[in-house]
């Protein structure tokens, strides 16, 4: 049966615990599990058969979130691990090898830039930044070495939409995958893969879990990118000698990707998602589409209420009329913007931080898409490991705010805002 998305949200991937009855997901705080015999246990070892080993692999608490995500996004499998950004790792380490290069948006959560721009470098991986709007330099910087073309839904912190339709044709025609970080949008407001994103990466330490309580992060695979079509992706389509030559493609079709996450990633790279963050993101995915509609409705009255005050020069959000994104949210993101969205002080980058200092319903913290309205001057903390261009690229000048709306009362999170920005000046 076909059911609706407030359905799948709490129901796909769970049932009643069959040894107990227990309704809820149980927390199975176990590191590893009892073999039938020998043969069962050789079995699980050979991937011939799919069960729980080692929790390092496998947890039936995180297997039940990694169907819901699954689900929720129409993908064929998924891989949670330990946070959004274990996420990307794990999405690209399948896909890469040394020499190799992922193009990747200049409009990226601060970390996101850091670890494309510096860290992979060290795994002997490359990326490429341009601005996604220009199909052109998206074409330009594929060359033969290139693996994976990299974006955001709704990007951070601007909430600027990527027009994903038109960039995963150009990745398709490259015969490459199209990686989608959905974060910002949650599958509640965008599903990537319906717009031929072939893996959706989530950090579900964000709206997915949604009240700031654990990191987590998440791959989804579409099922339907052909590994085999070219040399390009060893990995999926060649012998792989840790599995006595096992190939993961021909073997497991549609769900090779998620099957070497496991079986490949989080065997050796341990970015493992502990039971407990995943009933945590459980409990959370259950009201997602709740939280969302209401981010989405406060986010639409304050982006407004904001725009209109004499000391703002400008506001991103995608909502907003005056955005030239505007005319993306009927077809990328048609049941609203999200909630997150930056402010551009007429008072420059001490007017901000006064601002920020100010308020006392938001909080000033590193984080989004929380219960609670939060606030972040990205140029001092986020963003400050890059350069003046990087932060203005990535919608995080120094007279910019970042802001991400709660679900509160409307009209208090606009009163908090309107002290603020009094006692602010500029
Ligand atoms: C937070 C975030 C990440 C990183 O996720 P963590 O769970 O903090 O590792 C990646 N992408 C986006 C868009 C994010 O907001």
């Amino acid at each position: 049966m076909a059911y609706g998305f407030d359905t799948l949200q709490i129901h796909a991937g769970a049932r009643p615990d069959p040894a107990t009855g227990a309704r809820q997901t149980p927390i199975y705080q176990t590191t590893a599990y009892v073999f039938r015999d020998a043969e069962h246990a050789a079995a699980l070892f050979n991937l011939q058969e799919v069960g729980y080993i080692y929790s390092r692999l496998t947890n039936p608490t995180v297997s039940v979130l990694q169907e819901r995500m699954a689900t929720l996004e129409g993908g064929a499998g998924a891989v949670c691990c330990s946070s959004g950004h274990a996420a990307q790792i794990m999405a690209l380490f399948p896909l890469m090898g040394p020499g190799c290069n992922v193009v990747v948006s200049t409009r990226l959560y601060g970390g996101s830039v850091t670890q494309f721009s510096q860290t992979i470098r060290r795994f002997g991986w490359a990326a490429k930044f341009v601005d996604f709007d220009d199909l052109d330099a998206i074409s330009g910087a594929i060359d033969e070495n290139t693996r994976a073309v990299f974006c955001e839904s709704i990007a951070n912190p601007g909430g600027y939409i990527t027009d994903l339709d038109a960039v995963a044709g150009l990745a398709d025609r490259a015969g490459l995958p199209l990686i989608v970080d959905n974060t910002s949008a949650t599958p509640y407001l965008c599903r990537p893969i319906e717009h031929g994103a072939t893996l959706v990466v989530h950090s579900m330490t964000k709206y997915l879990t949604g009240n700031g309580t654990v990191t987590g992060g998440c791959v989804v695979d579409s099922g339907q990118f052909d590994w085999s079509a070219s040399d390009k992706f060893p990995s999926l389509s060649e012998p792989e000698p840790a599995y006595h030559g096992l190939k993961f493609h021909e073997t497991f079709g549609p769900l090779a990707f998620t099957f070497h996450g496991i079986a490949v990633g989080l065997r050796d790279l341990g970015m493992t998602l502990n039971p407990q963050a995943a009933h945590y993101t459980l409990m959370g995915i259950e009201t997602l589409s709740l939280r969302m509609q209401r981010h989405v409705e406060n986010a639409e009255r304050v982006a407004g209420w904001l725009e209109q005050h004499p000391a703002v020069e400008s506001v991103t959000y995608a909502g907003l009329k005056s955005s030239p994104w505007h005319d993306r949210v009927a077809r990328i993101c048609p049941k609203g913007a999200g909630g997150l969205f930056t402010v551009a002080l007429k008072g420059g980058y001490d007017a901000c931080v006064r601002f920020v200092d100010s308020l006392e319903l938001f909080s000033h913290v590193a984080n989004l898409g929380d219960t609670r309205s939060l606030v972040i001057h990205s140029a001092s903390t986020t963003h400050r490991q890059l350069t003046p261009e990087q932060q203005k690229a990535a919608g995080a000048a120094p007279n910019v705010v970042r802001i991400s709306i709660g679900i509160e009362d409307a009209a208090d999170i606009i009163a908090d805002l309107d002290q603020a920005l009094a006692r602010a000046g500029g």
